[in-house]
């Protein structure tokens, strides 16, 4: 089963995809779902930044993870500016965008 992940830009500043790669790896948190079903990590994509939206580039990131036939896409936690921790709008925006195209949206990684 081909997997992508979308994860804030602004956890990316203090991210290295670690833990993110260590649920993946090992079936557990979001991951635990899948049991022994062979997964696949097509993509590992970041938003373009607060205040962009989906622009062309993230577009064309959402185009791939479609195009890269994948079946899932699970976001990471997308904080405001350290806020109250909730979905931003573009995050939510570019889940239905994907989910529009045949990809299930898992929110949540690790
Ligand atoms: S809060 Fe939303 S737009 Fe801002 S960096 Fe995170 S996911 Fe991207």
């Amino acid at each position: 089963m081909k997997i992508a992940m979308l994860n804030c830009l602004n956890a990316n500043q203090v991210c290295t995809g670690a833990g993110c790669l260590r649920a993946f790896n090992s079936r557990t948190k979001h991951f635990a779902e899948y049991g022994d079903i062979p997964l696949e990590l097509v993509a590992m994509a970041r938003c373009n930044g607060c205040g962009k939206g989906i622009d062309e580039g993230f577009r064309e990131k959402l185009d791939r993870i479609v195009s890269e036939g994948s079946e899932v896409c699970h976001l990471g936690v997308c904080t405001r500016h350290g806020e109250e921790k909730k979905e931003c709008r573009t995050i939510t925006e570019a889940a239905a965008y994907l989910e529009e195209r045949g990809v299930r949206i898992v929110r949540g990684t690790h």
